[in-house]
């Protein structure tokens, strides 16, 4: 049975009160394509009580938009988005930003993270008559808002919601960002000519030469009008949790987050590590791009030569091969092939950001014996990770999580290296410059800052969807009641 996974690795953008909204936007995505590669949107408007129009479809950001359709995407205001799924289906209804036309007028949103309690306020819609139309957390939001009993619009609506969000949603009148009260996810305010923008990171202001302003606080909600911006704060925030796997991996390393830039973060990683676990080495090969950074500061603070060995193939994109041994093989050493000349008869020392299942470590220590290198050291710019992610980052299940299943020796015996060594949190947490309270270490830690149980949420997702799991049989209702 495959499982539904309400996961969100995603980017979010949006303008207001600009001629070129779309064309805004579709740079704007293409900066946050790192986020998401499965599909891309941009919904549009020209003010109040005038449609909105909307363009989404899977693929890249550079496939989904011809010129026809960014001429079409007509208005002054504009959110986007772009969505990353393992699950590999092409499901084009799940591509936001969603929309609806609803008691409150016409609404849109794009949501970056994942909500915990996205089963049970489900079922609680469905019981009350709600119809969804998608299987992605985000459209629980939109029929909060539409429900026309409700008061409070907005912020009763989010104060419903747990977990972790990143949120641009645009009404008939206004442009709302949100960022969840523990700030898991990361949002920015930036400016162009007069128009305010939002961006799931700052990268993307650099492309359309906006000002970044300001990170939108945890726990914000910004409202941008004709009226101008303004600020609430409905929630009680308890404790910051930004997730250090941004710092680690998933944000774009010309990114700026909580005053830092991600690039330099990277680099003291490496550096941290070099201290943490040094070895005597004849050169630091990082594998591309994650690794770069703090193969970088790891080489520097030895003072071992650094050298690109690794040729990383760009043109790949996403293959549908079915995985058979073979494809499995070709699929590893279609990205990177070595140059063998490098590393033969050398002590080299292999850097990368992250080991999740193993499988990419795995083969470059193969690549490395294969190429005639003396040693091979493993170095990783993060603690093991030994936990799932419930708040947006796409992990495999615990179980299939390396350092889960395994302890260090069996990690360094598995990869086939002479030596492994992680950083720790302690250090991390000092190349952030920031404190330890001020994270979501949990895909480390197991520390959860919002309380999750999954297999209560994860049970009522997936009964719904498969009829009942325990006895098999489905219990949908039946549509017309029998006549008596
Ligand atoms: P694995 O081969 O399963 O051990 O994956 C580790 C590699 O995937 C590393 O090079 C990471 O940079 C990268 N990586 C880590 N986390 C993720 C993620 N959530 N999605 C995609 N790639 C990831």
């Amino acid at each position: 049975m495959k499982h539904h996974k309400p996961t969100h690795e995603c980017g979010v953008f949006a303008v207001f009160g600009h001629p070129n909204a779309a064309v805004l936007t579709y740079y704007g995505l293409f900066a946050l394509q790192h986020r998401g590669q499965e599909s891309a949107g941009i919904v549009t408007a020209n003010g109040s009580n005038t449609p909105f129009n909307r363009h989404v479809d899977m693929g890249l950001v550079a496939q989904v938009f011809s010129p026809a359709d960014l001429e079409r995407l007509k208005g002054t205001r504009s959110i986007g988005h772009v969505r990353y799924s393992t699950t590999g289906s092409s499901n084009l209804k799940n591509a936001q930003p969603l929309m609806v036309n609803c008691a409150r007028g016409q609404l849109a949103i794009g949501h970056n993270g994942n909500l915990v309690n996205a089963g049970l306020l489900r079922d609680e819609l469905e019981q009350r008559g709600s119809i969804f139309q998608t299987t992605v957390d985000s459209e629980i939001i939109l029929h909060l808002l539409a429900q026309p009993t409700e008061s409070g619009g907005v912020l009763a609506a989010l104060r419903k919601i747990q977990g972790a969000y990143s949120l641009v949603m645009m009404s008939e009148r206004e442009i709302i960002g949100v960022r969840d009260p523990f700030g898991f996810r990361p949002l920015s305010l930036g400016m162009l000519d007069g128009a305010y923008v939002l961006s799931s990171e700052t990268c993307a202001f650099d492309l359309i030469h906006a000002e970044f302003i300001r990170e939108i606080e945890p726990g914000e909600v910004v409202i941008i009008s004709e009226k101008g911006i303004r600020s609430e704060f409905p929630f009680k925030v308890e404790k910051r949790a930004f997730c250090m796997f941004e710092y680690v991996y998933f944000a774009r390393p010309d990114s700026i987050i909580s005053d830092v830039n991600v690039a330099r973060v990277r680099t003291e990683m490496g550096r941290e590590l070099a201290r943490l676990h040094p070895v005597e080495a004849d050169i630091v090969v990082p594998v591309p791009d994650s690794g770069n950074y703090a193969a970088f500061g790891f080489a520097e603070e030895l003072g071992i030569p650094y050298d690109h060995a690794f040729v990383r193939n760009h043109y790949i994109g996403r293959t549908f091969l079915q995985p058979t041994q073979l494809i499995r093989d070709f699929n590893v050493r279609v990205k990177l092939n070595l140059i063998k000349e490098a590393v033969a008869g050398k002590r080299v020392v292999v850097v990368d950001d992250s080991i999740v299942r193993g499988t990419t470590a795995r083969a470059r220590v193969v690549n490395m014996r294969e190429a005639g290198a003396k040693e091979v050291h493993m170095r990783i710019s993060c603690p093991p990770h030994k936990h799932a992610c419930h708040y947006g980052i796409d992990f495999p299940d615990p179980e299939k999580l390396l350092a889960n299943q395994c302890s260090l020796d069996q990690i360094r015996d598995y990869l086939g290296a002479d030596s492994i060594g992680y950083l720790d949190v302690a250090g991390m947490v000092r190349a952030s410059g920031q404190r330890e309270s001020d994270f979501c270490l949990a895909c480390f830690n197991g520390d959860y800052p919002v309380p999750v149980d999954p297999s209560v949420d994860k049970f009522i997702m997936e009964r719904r969807r498969y009829g009942n799991l325990l006895t098999g049989d489905d219990d949908q209702p039946e549509l017309f009641e029998p006549v008596r």
